[in-house]
């Protein structure tokens, strides 16, 4: 095709010439066209979820997750850049704004329970409104979870899932309340606190009445349920795992044949397959290969909870992005992230997007950039120069494709950044640079992703507030507005 462009010519006897630029006229990009006819034939699904599926990539922010994508694209050998996660090709999204009730920046305790709760609180509060104190009793903050509603009011079956130890302030969140997200056994709380009436977020799990209690819980963290005598942390007595297996249908696991075969069974299943948390995927096959992959949990429990009579909802959660994050260890972060796409895959395959919500999301980013690098180079890499050599930086340092903006990465001293010769930056046990050093790197406050498929999935777009996605779920499950 031949299109007329007018060119002003300069000068002071200017006018307007006529040239032709010859413009390509062969078909579009296949991808892009192919998701253009997908989003006008979709139609929003405004039907009750029988159940919901929540996804949340602990630290999983937006250029985490383009990461993440090119990694995987490359790791299966294919182009990262172009390759989809999992949630790459859900229909809806939009972005989050994840500020606490005290901060710029949250932890996972407010952001997961903004989500879960859809009461925004303060930094290390779980499942407790706006006016909590930080280690401060005070039970008549508690507010109720998305989880805890439907069981009660719905009677839907309730499930847990997550790479930490299940007391970790994520996982917490969809089931427990606590002003500290470090009460986790009695051990680690004050005496004020409970002779004030609180109680420690294992117990929580366990002693909830059967109208709110999970149907299955799958992490790590056996030590916050068990006494000392046992090995465990508590120093109450209480066996809080004699307690779960000692009613009825209900059994402890502690490892991935035991836990398949109690979902066979249809048994209330609590999984406790780590001490604290289960080990990042690049460490468990070694370190611990009895216990499962994040995405065996994710199958495990969907399969347990698929036979409830009036459906369920589910809190999955990779805790390790964030985890590794902190460490700089971003081989293992983004492992960790890969891990995530594959459950949430596996969730896709194993429900019904006609009856099934499901939100992918992070509750805060953490701050990763991406600075450059040719189209298929290693991303965990340096970027290169046209000699195939590491282009050097202002303060002759080379650069790495992805650096942190803080963390155990960071310049030390007058030394400035390290030159990094002869080192794998690309092995699991390297600390990826960072602009400023930090013990453990910070959490970020930009807005994070967030992707939905599933009836009332369209209400996940545009910019939107982090309590805004439980009231996306409360009104898919149709649950009343709570009282004020
Ligand atoms: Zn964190």
């Amino acid at each position: 095709m031949t299109i007329p462009i007018p060119i002003r010519a300069a000068g002071a006897f200017a006018a307007t010439v006529v040239a032709s630029v010859a413009l390509w006229s062969g078909p579009a990009e296949a991808g892009p066209q192919t998701a253009l006819e997908a989003a006008l034939a979709r139609a929003p699904n405004t039907e009750p979820a029988r159940n919901i599926i929540l996804f949340i990539g602990d630290g999983m922010g937006v250029s985490t997750v383009t990461a993440t994508r090119i990694l995987a694209g490359q790791r299966a050998g294919a182009d990262g850049a172009s390759y989809d996660l999992a949630f790459d090709r859900m229909p809806y999204g939009g972005l989050v704004r994840t500020y606490s009730a005290d901060g710029l920046v949250t932890d996972s305790a407010n952001g997961a329970s903004a989500i879960t709760t859809g009461h925004r609180t303060i930094n290390g509060g779980i499942g407790v409104d706006g006016g909590a104190r930080r280690g401060v009793c005070d039970t008549s903050r508690n507010v109720p979870t998305l989880a805890q509603r439907a069981k009660r009011e719905l009677g839907k079956a309730v499930g847990v899932v997550a790479t930490s130890s299940l007391t970790d302030a994520s996982p917490a969140a969809f089931y427990a309340h606590s002003p500290d997200r470090n009460w986790q056994s009695d051990a680690d709380m004050p005496d004020a606190a409970k002779a004030a009436g609180c109680v420690d977020i294992a117990a929580q799990l366990v002693l909830a009445p059967d109208d709110l209690r999970p149907d299955i819980a799958l992490g790590g963290g056996l030590s916050f349920f068990q006494p000392a005598e046992a090995g465990g942390r508590r120093q109450d007595g209480q066996d809080l795992a004699a307690r779960w297996s000692g009613r009825p249908d209900s059994v402890v696991v502690t490892d991935r044949d035991a836990m398949n075969a109690a979902v066979a069974a249809g048994q209330d299943i609590l999984g406790l397959f780590a001490s604290v948390h289960i080990p990042q995927e690049v460490n468990r096959p070694t370190v611990a290969p009895q216990a499962p992959t994040l995405e065996e949990m994710t199958r495990a429990a969907i399969t347990r909870l698929a036979s409830a009579p009036e459906g369920y909802v589910l809190l999955v959660e990779a805790a390790h992005i964030d985890k590794a994050h902190h460490a700089g260890l971003l081989n293992a972060s983004l492992t960790d992230s890969i891990e995530f796409s594959k459950a949430v895959a596996a969730a896709q395959a194993l429900t019904d997007p006609e009856d099934t919500l499901i939100i992918v999301t992070a509750d805060h980013s953490h701050g990763l950039t991406l600075n450059g690098g040719a189209r298929h180079d290693d991303v965990l890499g340096l970027i290169k120069g046209p000699t195939g050599a590491p282009r050097l930086a202002g303060d002759g340092r080379p650069l790495p494709i992805l650096v942190y903006s803080t963390g155990p990465g960071g310049p030390e001293g007058e030394e400035g950044r390290p030159l990094l010769e002869g080192v794998d930056v690309t092995a699991t046990d390297h600390v990826r640079q960072a602009g400023v050093r930090l013990a453990s790197a910070a959490h970020t406050g930009e807005d994070v992703p967030a992707y939905a498929q599933g009836p009332s999935a369209h209400l996940v777009t545009g910019s939107m507030d982090q309590p805004y996605l439980f009231q996306v779920m409360r009104h898919a499950l149709r649950l009343p507005v709570e009282a004020p």
